[in-house]
């Protein structure tokens, strides 16, 4: 004897949509980019902790075969004279 109908899945699966554009697996470096001052205002800003990140895939040159990955986390800075965010 078996109960049918009772678990079933529902809908089908959901996936994660991805962003357009694919990510290297790899990163060879990380690179911290922040602001010391707003370039608009010479206002100095504060750090933030929150950051943006891209991955920056140098092309190979002759002698070099392998693809050199670099990811860059840009400080998400918040002017307030500005009122803008800097990055
Ligand atoms: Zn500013």
């Amino acid at each position: 004897m078996r109960s049918s109908g009772i678990k079933r899945k529902r809908g089908g699966q959901k996936g994660h949509k991805g962003y357009g554009r694919k990510r290297p697996v790899r990163v060879d470096e990380e690179k911290r980019i922040y602001l010391e001052k707003c370039p608009d205002c010479d206002c100095r800003l504060n750090r933030s902790n929150t950051t943006k990140s891209h991955t920056v895939e140098n092309i190979p040159g002759i002698e070099e075969s392998t693809v050199k990955a670099v990811r860059y986390h840009t400080e998400v800075q918040w002017c307030p004279k500005c009122k803008k965010v800097e990055r």
